[in-house]
């Protein structure tokens, strides 16, 4: 799929769903807009210079912000660096995190941001040069209780300590200003494989409780092998899943008998990719997505799963770990074909969730440990996952219809009560 039409891709699939539950809510026009509406969506530039092909370059790069709403707290979200990022991909997935928070009852509102940039392609200077660079011109727009970033695809730790580093220059020292720090600088405890962790907590709730599925029977495919979806192979093989199948951007590999994540891991860390793994049969990333099996866990990027793709699948349950993998008309394709989806705002929802539990933690100044952290955070899916539930069955709706309107009614009853 090129650029372009991801970006349709990720627009058109959540403004279905939100229509859907503007619909069934009967929201009026006014109502409808003002939700859809970002609060603000800045585009900066930000020059750095790189040392490329043996001289140094300028290259002014594009940042991006957008605060889509902040009814029911702070403005809170990931920071993505990928070379494909672009404005209306940020705005759909800032409305996003807005649903997700109001969803899991935290309280945030939604925004997302980046930088479009390989983070490969630079030296570790090199993108702190840029990341404190894009902090200098977001400062007056991020803050402890105004908008709060965190790691998404392509950052890490490392960038959210500098963003700390650099906002700190000019503020104060201000630890809950991003989440996902290291835990030298107010990390939370769980926070790096919360999101994976809750994916897989909700994974297994959905096999057994709805599909009956046997753990040691099923076989468990994920797509993208990054922070979300390794920690998920690592919950689900602890849990006594067979983990099938694993791919990266570079392909995927397969194995009947199961795949040792922790083989794969040191593999990667060495090699640097899943190419090649030994003992393994390799796979390409469409052949990963058609292989049955019993649970498939997207964890990559979004629009992987798309119509051109939905029919083959064999799944009988997707968790979407990943935001927005699965395009609208895949969405209705599969659910025609009775497939079980855990849509992405309730099923990734733990990184959010453990993000909110280390801004708490920076605010008491009060540190807890890591069972504290993971046992809230299964206390609270299991929560929101009943609620999502129960509506869907009342209602006689899908999980994603019943989600949504759960967040959308939440946030619209905010704005409500605060006045206009
Ligand atoms: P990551 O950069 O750590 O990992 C991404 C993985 O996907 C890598 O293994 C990469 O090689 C692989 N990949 C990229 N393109 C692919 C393709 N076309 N096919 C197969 N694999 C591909 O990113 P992450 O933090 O794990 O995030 C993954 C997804 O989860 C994103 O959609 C992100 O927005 C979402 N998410 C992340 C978090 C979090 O806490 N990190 C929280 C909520 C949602």
């Amino acid at each position: 799929m090129s650029k372009q039409d991801k970006q349709c891709a990720c627009q058109d699939t959540q403004s279905s769903f939100l229509e859907r539950a503007f619909e069934r809510l009967h929201l009026e026009d006014a109502e409808q807009e003002m939700l859809l509406t970002s609060f603000r969506e800045i585009q900066v530039s930000i020059p750095v210079v790189v040392h490329k092909n043996n001289k140094d370059c300028l290259i002014t790069y594009k940042g991006y912000r957008v605060q889509h709403n902040h009814a029911r707290g702070p403005f809170k979200g990931g920071l993505r660096y990928h070379p494909d990022i672009n404005m209306g991909e940020m705005r759909a997935l800032a409305q996003l995190m807005t649903w997700k928070s109001a969803l899991v009852e935290i309280p945030f509102g939604g925004a997302k941001g980046g930088i479009a940039v390989d983070p490969e392609s630079l030296s570790s200077s090199e993108l702190e040069a840029l990341t404190k660079r894009f902090v200098q011109k977001m400062a007056p727009l991020i803050g402890v209780h105004d908008d709060i970033p965190a790691p998404d695809v392509g950052t890490n730790p490392q960038v959210m300590a500098w963003i700390l580093d650099e906002y700190s220059k000019t503020h104060g020292f201000r630890m809950p200003v991003v989440t996902g720090k290291p835990l030298e600088l107010g990390g939370s405890e769980g926070r790096l494989e919360a999101t994976g962790h809750g994916v897989a907590h909700l994974a297994n709730k959905a096999a057994v409780e709805e599909l009956e599925l046997d753990p040691e029977q099923s076989g468990v495919v994920i797509q993208g092998f990054g922070n979300v979806g390794f920690h998920a192979a690592m919950r689900m093989e602890a849990m006594g899943y067979r983990v099938i199948a694993i791919s990266d951007v570079t392909g995927g590999v397969f194995s009947e008998q199961g795949i040792s994540i922790a083989s794969a891991q040191r593999y990667i860390q060495n090699a640097g990719h899943l190419l090649g793994m030994p003992g393994v049969e390799a796979i390409s990333n469409d052949e990963l997505l058609m292989l049955p099996c019993e649970i498939l866990i997207p964890a990559a990027l979004e629009a992987t799963i798309t119509c051109d793709n939905a029919s083959r699948i064999k799944a009988q349950l997707i968790v979407e770990g990943a935001n927005m993998p699965i395009t609208q008309g895949a969405d209705s394709c599969l659910q025609e074909r009775g497939i079980l989806i855990i849509p992405d705002l309730l099923a990734n929802a733990g990184g959010v969730l453990t993000s909110y539990y280390e801004w708490v933690q920076n605010l008491q100044q009060f540190p807890w440990d890591r069972e504290t952290v993971l046992t809230r955070l299964e206390n609270r899916l299991g929560r929101s996952y009943r609620d999502v539930r129960k509506r869907a069955t009342e209602k006689d709706v899908d999980f994603r219809t019943a989600a949504y309107e759960l967040a959308v009614s939440r946030v619209n009853q905010a704005i409500h009560l605060r006045g206009f």
